[in-house]
């Protein structure tokens, strides 16, 4: 029997248990005790039966099976159910209570640039939504069907490897390529590469995903965002293909490739990426963890390096004193002797920050940025934890975010926001937020900056509150407003690398300005004239 839990739990299918040292931290936090866990919450373990029928009629089916092949075309309720929503914590209380109102009609998985070109065509003409599908990690609705119509999966047939050039250190990969496939082809190609961007979703996002939703790897601070890494695009449009150039850089006119990075499916299907590529020197990577007594200084710490030229790392990251504390609970680190000697060393539960550093490329380069980050660290009197800490962080780094789908079972909410902010804004944006979270009863906010920049860093916002069970959806609508709002009145930027989708579309106009907008629905009209590619608000976008 094929359930609801099977679409949306992430990670290991298995793992459906939240490990003692989180559970304690819950207990204590929320007030519960185990009696309170007996039973579970909306687990999501009934059967996929949809209440909406295919709308395509039989002569389109036809015309979609003489192009892509029968066993490339599904039209039964596990498939439909399976690509209607991504992974935004109401998709996944949706499909928990069962809630899909406008599944796709079909799923397509089409084997070849002319069987897009010609499906666009089929759907330009009939007026068909197409929804492009990657590996549906978006948190923002980016992949839900609210016209219905078909979602093109890429998955199946574009995930291959296209070229790679040494010389240039460039790869071209089609954009339905898995993280790790692609990852694991590069570093085990030639002289050994990396594409250096890892998501914490990597495991389950295609390389046409990154790109499509501007997205951003946990060692982005040294390799840059997705933005800084792709060097030109291959798009299908419904007026047109768009194939860029590949230049190390140009000045002919704007890049018109930057367009279509953080469309999001607006404008059309991305086949093609090609990007830059890395040497892969893992045994040349230097770690360091560190304990600030505050904040502030973390904060003053990171920006110090960023600023002064010393190099950056790879990997950068603080934690706020919230996160931080609960590190330390959930590891049993708590009353330890450790424990006591760092209080004793002014470094207090509450207040403390751990900072996670990771450098990498040639070994004369990572001993002298590693050296140069622990010297500015000392400056702010930070307490050297060594390298352990952040070798441990790494080895969870894709695994914490399967405890989301367990958490849920136990009624717990529990959702990340980000965005990007300057410095001088970025302490009042954490606090402000900050307080918007916690004036909910019973809510632990877990703050961290994992993308550095000069002139700026994003800030990570995770939180956790017991659910008002009967009135999930409603209530958790009403408390995201909030948080948007507080972020925006704060200078805060809507998205630094979830994207926008539809969740965040309302807030656009405001935040662009209506020039700006309408600039890019001019765009969108000029790609895409029947408003074909995925419709419903997405990007705050018309048809
Ligand atoms: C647990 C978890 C952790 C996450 N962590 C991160 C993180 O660290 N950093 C980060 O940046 N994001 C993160 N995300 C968000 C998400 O994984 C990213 O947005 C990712 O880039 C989406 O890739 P995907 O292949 O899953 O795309 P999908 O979810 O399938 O699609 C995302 C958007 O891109 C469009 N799209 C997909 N493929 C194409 C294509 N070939 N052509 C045109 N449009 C296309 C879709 O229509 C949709 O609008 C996380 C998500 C989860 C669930």
């Amino acid at each position: 029997m094929s359930t609801y839990r099977d679409i949306f739990k992430w990670g290991d299918k298995r793992e459906t248990q939240v490990d003692k040292g989180t559970l304690n931290v819950i207990k204590e936090k929320f007030g519960l005790t185990d009696q309170d866990f007996i039973s579970k919450h909306l687990l999501g373990d009934q059967e996929v039966k949809l209440n909406v029928k295919c709308n395509l009629s039989q002569s389109i089916l036809y015309e979609f099976i003489a192009l892509v092949g029968k066993e490339n075309l599904e039209t039964d309720d596990f498939s439909r159910a399976n690509h209607s929503y991504g992974k935004y914590y109401a998709d996944l209380l949706k499909l928990r209570k069962s809630l899909i109102p406008t599944p796709p009609d079909a799923v397509v998985y089409p084997r070849t640039e002319k069987e897009i070109k010609k499906i666009l065509a089929i759907c330009t003409e009939n007026n068909i939504a197409v929804t492009p599908i990657g590996g549906q990690s978006s948190v923002t609705r980016g992949v839900e069907t609210p016209k219905c119509g078909i979602s093109l999966d890429l998955t199946k047939h574009f995930n291959k490897v296209i070229e790679v050039s040494e010389i240039n250190s460039t790869v071209t990969v089609q954009s339905g390529m898995l993280g790790p496939a692609f990852e694991d082809f590069l570093n085990n190609y030639g002289e050994k590469y990396t594409c250096g961007h890892f998501p914490q979703s990597f495991e389950y996002s295609t390389v046409g995903g990154w790109v499509a939703a501007k997205g951003a790897g946990q060692a982005s601070t040294g390799y840059g965002k997705i933005e800084h890494m792709v060097l030109s695009l291959k798009v299908i449009t419904p007026s047109g293909i768009i194939e860029t150039k590949t230049y190390p850089a140009s000045a002919q006119g704007w890049d018109l490739y930057q367009t279509f990075i953080g469309s999001e499916g607006t404008l059309g299907v991305i086949t093609e990426v090609t990007m830059k590529i890395h040497k892969f020197r893992p045994d040349n990577t230097k770690h360091a963890s560190f304990i600030f007594k505050n904040f502030a200084s973390a904060v003053k710490a990171m920006r110090t390096v960023m600023q002064s030229g010393v190099g950056v790392p790879h990997l950068f990251r603080i934690s706020d004193p919230e996160e931080s504390e609960i590190a330390f609970k959930t590891k049993d680190f708590e009353d330890t002797f450790a424990d006591k000697f760092l209080s004793a060393l002014g470094y207090k539960s509450g207040e403390r920050c751990l900072m996670f550093v990771a450098v990498e490329g040639d070994k004369s380069h990572t001993n002298q940025v590693i050296y140069s980050i622990k010297r500015i660290a000392k400056k702010y009197n930070a307490f050297s934890l060594g390298s352990k800490p952040t070798k441990k962080w790494l080895e969870q780094r894709y695994s914490s975010a399967y405890l989301r789908d367990p958490l849920m079972d136990l009624g717990i909410m529990t959702d990340t926001l980000e965005t990007a902010v300057m410095w001088d804004n970025l302490i009042p944006l954490w606090r402000n937020v900050r307080k918007y979270l916690k004036n909910r009863d019973k809510t632990v906010v877990m703050v961290h900056i994992s993308h550095v920049y000069e002139n700026g860093a994003n800030l990570y916002f995770t939180f956790l509150s017991p659910m008002k069970k009967g009135d999930e959806l409603n209530e958790y609508n009403e408390y995201h407003k909030g948080i948007i709002e507080t972020i925006l009145e704060n200078k805060g930027s809507l998205s630094h690398h979830h994207g926008v989708g539809r969740t965040l579309a309302p807030w656009m106009q405001e935040q662009l300005g209506e020039e700006s907008l309408s600039l890019m629905q001019t765009i969108k009209n000029q790609l895409d004239p029947k408003g074909i590619m995925n419709p419903g608000n997405t990007l705050g976008l018309k048809p």
